[in-house]
């Protein structure tokens, strides 16, 4: 089985921020604080790497069943064997108490590779992924945009740098794409460009060319 984990390789237990942060947990208690106590005032970041906007939009798809922490939900955690060296990285990171919650992500599909996030607020961190072969980043965001993108028979295939173009604006917009037939008079990369259309409340004609990507606004629908 294969794992990856996240967490850099720093010594936390002995790390400034850390002695920081159980000082002033110490404070708190002997005040009567309690609750001041448990507020974590340290930035995850130092220790996991965090999710870009992108990422975390490509994981939530990718992985959409979440099973809540402190939800209660992991006694009912089921849908594969955590690997030993997988619950390892994830107590670490309780021990850490960066995180107010924790979600097990998966697309409760064989083989397609669960994910642990902790959250800082709305922050997401991946603590560690396992799986039977563990899919790359780039892999994993095409076969989620692939979803959003309809390609009608009249517009033909499109390349692979047209397809990334594509799932750009897909991100940025949130939304799908639809392509619909090629164009005579709009021409690029020696090919007719391809219509298409986001599939929003904006309905500006566009045009993309199938080989390089190359958008365009287009007069004649
Ligand atoms: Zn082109």
């Amino acid at each position: 089985m294969a794992v990856q984990a996240y967490a850099k390789v720093i010594d936390f237990a002995t790390s400034v921020d850390r002695r920081l942060f159980d000082d002033r947990q110490e404070i708190c208690r002997s005040l009567g604080l309690e609750r001041q106590a448990n507020v974590i005032d340290l930035d995850a970041s130092e220790l996991y790497p965090p999710l870009s906007k992108e990422e975390t939009w490509v994981w939530l798809r990718f992985l959409p069943t979440s099973y809540s922490f402190t939800a209660g939900e992991w006694k009912d955690y089921s849908f594969d064997i955590i690997p030993t060296i997988a619950l390892k990285e994830i107590s670490k990171a309780f021990e850490s108490k960066l995180f107010i919650n924790f979600e097990i992500r998966t697309p409760e599909k064989l083989l397609i590779d669960p994910m642990v996030i902790g959250l800082q607020g709305r922050r997401m961190f991946p603590i560690v992924r396992w799986g039977e072969s563990l899919k790359p980043f780039n892999e994993i965001k095409n076969i989620v945009c692939d979803k959003y993108i309809t390609i009608y028979s009249h517009a033909g295939q499109i390349s692979e740098k047209a397809r990334n173009i594509l799932c750009e604006l897909i991100f940025q917009n949130s939304c799908g794409v639809s392509l619909y037939r090629r164009l005579f008079l709009y021409r690029h990369c020696g090919q007719k460009m391809a219509t298409f259309s986001l599939n929003t409340d904006d309905d500006t004609p566009r045009a993309i060319c199938p080989e390089c990507g190359e958008i365009r606004v287009i007069n004649n629908w």
